[in-house]
């Protein structure tokens, strides 16, 4: 058994769940151990919210050189219903390692950790100064301070798809419509108006919206899985109304969530969807309120000489062409880019059932990941 798949069955094998912080300590423990095992520098830090992330260094780096900093984390999203096996109890089968978490993100974890140890052991010629930061609550989105304070020269998010080089992310932006009718006794419905009727004439129209935007509205870079160019795309994702069986409803509440690409600013988005549906509201007589709750605009890294090296690594590793993508939803990666360029780029492919049930990671993309970032450590940048 190789160390990657040996330490990878280990960290698994903890159940780290974002609910209840399970096991966060213990993980972060073991991390420690097994990195300084492997002859790296490894510390364990605990912010105010009291939880632990695991800082790993080789301490042979040259100190003067460029900062780069590979991004991970230990905690995984519930289990779920439904396995075929236990999801905590990690096993190898062919070319895979099964097990929630096996991909998202401790595949990315081992890769690193096994990267630093080879080139400890080969003598490897550091030409920068990599930094792993193993971080805990990044799911549930606590640890977006951690990542905020952090310094360095360039940030590699070891949390992605292994398709494309994903150099952004889409934006996002949020809006409540809330339809008012008139509440009556829905035995004499000529006594009220029904605001689920409203309402729902709404979602039919942002459903046709988003469809000709997902058609339509392209940016340039590419979409790391599923489309060839990246799509603005709209849904409704909530919608809450009515009160009782026999009661028309006099209000209806939907949210639209919208994804933006890097060519969109977002608080023109917003006034576009607010126009638009304020709009066919009055030419449908529908009374309703539209509320822009959230935006969160795009990002992408601008430095084309660091873009264009890793996609120089990349290509002479895989072999192949790489195209430049932003990611579909969001990353950690927001939360640095007002520093330094941001890559992103990991073990994780789009059969791998990351947040589901059967969670695997394929060893080649492992060993992938391995490669890459012992290309970036003993590259001058
Ligand atoms: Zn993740």
């Amino acid at each position: 058994m190789s160390y990657e798949s040996n330490l990878l069955l280990k960290l698994v094998a903890i159940n780290t769940s974002m609910d209840k912080r399970k096991n966060y300590f213990k993980i972060a423990g073991l991390i420690v151990r097994e990195a300084k095992k492997a002859g790296l520098l490894a510390e364990k830090v605990v912010t105010q919210d009291g939880i632990p992330h695991v800082i790993i260094t080789l301490p042979n780096a040259p100190k003067n050189g460029k900062k780069i900093i590979f991004l991970t984390h230990y905690d995984v999203v519930p289990a779920g219903e439904g396995w075929e096996f236990e999801p905590f109890n990690p096993f190898m089968m062919e070319d895979k390692v099964f097990g929630r978490g096996a991909a998202d993100d401790k595949s990315n974890i081992v890769a690193t950790i096994g990267a630093f140890k080879e080139a400890l052991i080969e003598r490897l010629q550091l030409k920068v100064n990599p930094v792993l930061i193993v971080a805990g609550g990044e799911e549930t989105g606590e640890s977006e301070e951690f990542f905020r304070k952090l310094e360095g020269d360039i940030c590699v998010v070891l949390d992605v798809g292994c398709e494309a080089l994903s150099i952004g992310a889409s934006g996002v932006v949020r809006v409540s419509v809330n339809v008012k009718g008139k509440q009556a006794h829905s035995a004499y419905p000529f006594k009220g108006q029904n605001a689920i009727y409203g309402a729902a004439k709404i979602v039919s129209f942002v459903e046709e919206w988003g469809k000709e935007l997902e058609r339509n509205k392209l940016s340039r870079f590419s979409a790391p899985t599923h489309y060839d160019k990246l799509p603005a795309r709209m849904n409704v994702t909530i919608i809450k109304g009515g009160i009782a069986e026999n009661i028309i409803p006099e209000e209806c509440e939907i949210i639209i969530d919208r994804r933006t690409i890097p060519e969109e600013n977002v608080d023109d988005v917003a006034r576009e969807i607010k126009t638009k549906i304020e709009q066919f509201a009055k030419e449908h007589g529908i009374n309703a309120d539209v509320c822009v709750k959230s935006c969160e605009d795009a990002w992408y890294t601008t430095d084309e000489e660091v873009v264009a090296k890793f996609k120089n690594i990349l290509e002479r590793i895989t072999g192949k062409q790489m195209k430049l993508a932003v990611e579909l939803g969001g990353t950690d990666g927001a939360f640095v880019i007002g520093k330094m360029p941001v890559i992103q780029y990991g073990t994780m492919r789009e059969d791998n059932n990351i947040h589901g049930k059967n969670e695997f990671v394929y060893f080649e993309d492992l060993e992938l990941i391995k490669k890459f970032v012992k290309e970036i450590i003993s590259t001058p940048f």
